[in-house]
């Protein structure tokens, strides 16, 4: 008999989510059966995603329930397989995070090659992290030659990626916000052609300050007064991939919409929202484009981590909070 150790959602949060929404317990794991495999994990996921899951609200994906453990992305090796797809001793990446064993039929663990590139990079860059970024630039924004691009959130997971592939996909500029002076010198030293803090306040005049000429194509990770500054600043034909809205998802009422929204109609905009869910089909594409330019230092990454299955809570507010550069993950 195997025991894990579980994160639950104790109860839904109103606004911003605190420690408490969250509590640790302890479950007895029934015997594997056939075509199944017991995993311990070593690295979980956390993701500005998640905060939706906590409200008991239809979305794209199931919410958390209340009392049940939560999920997300995790690697792991397999302590035990009923399966002949896998041995003891795999490293697995799957669904069944926030805890530290599980139990899952082999078809929804998938092998990786941590002597590629380390594990981690199997939960950022390598992963859903990487293929949203290129997703949301390609068959999303249809970012083309040339485009002069804005990119939120350009110190993040997501961000940091879709900065460095718009620059491999021939935009001629790419100009990131960020919120503290060390990520934008972080996102500059990533190929950014300019970057500010948008902590300093006028999102707007700071967004035209950098694109004088203006901007053809924006990748928004933070919603609110950042699409609202990237709508000021539109070219004719402008292209938004709408990826995240981080700045409302603990708004407690409806957020007010851009207030420029109605300059769409004279630029002739297209704002295309997206869940990677919809676009799974390009990831073939995206690891025969993208992943050898990350396994060749051409494109690079970084990861936060925090230790220990005890600080996982902590870890996922901390997004909320911009304490992580890059991937933010958790090792158990
Ligand atoms: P990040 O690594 O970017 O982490 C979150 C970052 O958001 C923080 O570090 C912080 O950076 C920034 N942030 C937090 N609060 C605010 C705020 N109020 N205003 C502006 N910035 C804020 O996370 P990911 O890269 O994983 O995700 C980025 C975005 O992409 C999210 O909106 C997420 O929901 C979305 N996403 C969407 C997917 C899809 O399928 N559509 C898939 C994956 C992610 P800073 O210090 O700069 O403020």
């Amino acid at each position: 008999m195997t025991t894990t150790t579980q994160w639950v959602l104790a109860s839904r949060p109103e606004g911003t989510p605190t420690a408490e929404n969250f509590r640790l317990e302890e479950a007895e794991l029934p015997a594997l059966e056939d075509g199944q495999i017991l995993v311990e994990n070593t690295l979980a996921s956390v993701d500005p995603y998640m905060r939706g899951r906590m409200n008991d609200a239809k979305s794209y994906i199931e919410p958390f329930q209340i009392d049940q453990p939560l999920t997300g992305t995790a690697i792991g090796t397999v302590t035990e397989s009923r399966s002949e797809h896998f041995q003891v001793g795999d490293t697995v990446r799957h669904f069944q995070g926030w805890r530290s064993h599980a139990i899952l039929p082999a078809d929804k663990a998938e092998a990786i090659d941590t002597n590629a590139a380390p594990a981690e990079a199997y939960l950022g860059i390598l992963g859903t992290t990487g293929l949203t970024a290129y997703v949301g630039l390609t068959a999303v924004g249809e970012l083309k030659e040339g485009d002069v691009a804005f990119i939120s959130g350009a110190a993040g997971a997501v961000g940091s990626a879709a900065g460095q592939i718009a620059k491999q996909l021939g935009a001629s500029r790419v100009i990131g916000s960020a919120g503290t002076p060390e990520k934008v010198e972080y996102v500059k030293d990533l190929g950014f052609d300019d970057a500010f803090n948008y902590k300093d306040g006028d999102v707007s005049g700071q967004l035209g300050k950098a694109a004088p000429e203006g901007i053809d194509f924006y990748f928004d990770n933070v919603g609110g007064d950042h699409l609202e500054a990237a709508i000021d600043h539109f070219n004719t034909f402008g292209r938004v991939a709408m990826c995240g809205a981080i700045s409302q998802y603990n708004d407690r009422g409806k957020a007010t919409g851009p207030r420029n929204l109605f300059q769409a109609v004279g630029k002739c905009l297209t704002l295309r929202g997206f869940v990677l869910g919809q676009y799974r089909h390009l990831d073939q594409e995206f690891q025969e484009r993208i992943a050898p330019l990350v396994l060749d230092g051409s494109i690079t990454y970084e990861t936060t981590v925090r230790e220990g299955l005890d600080n996982m809570p902590g870890a996922f507010l901390e997004l909320f909070e911009g304490t992580n550069t890059g991937k933010m993950v958790v090792k158990l």
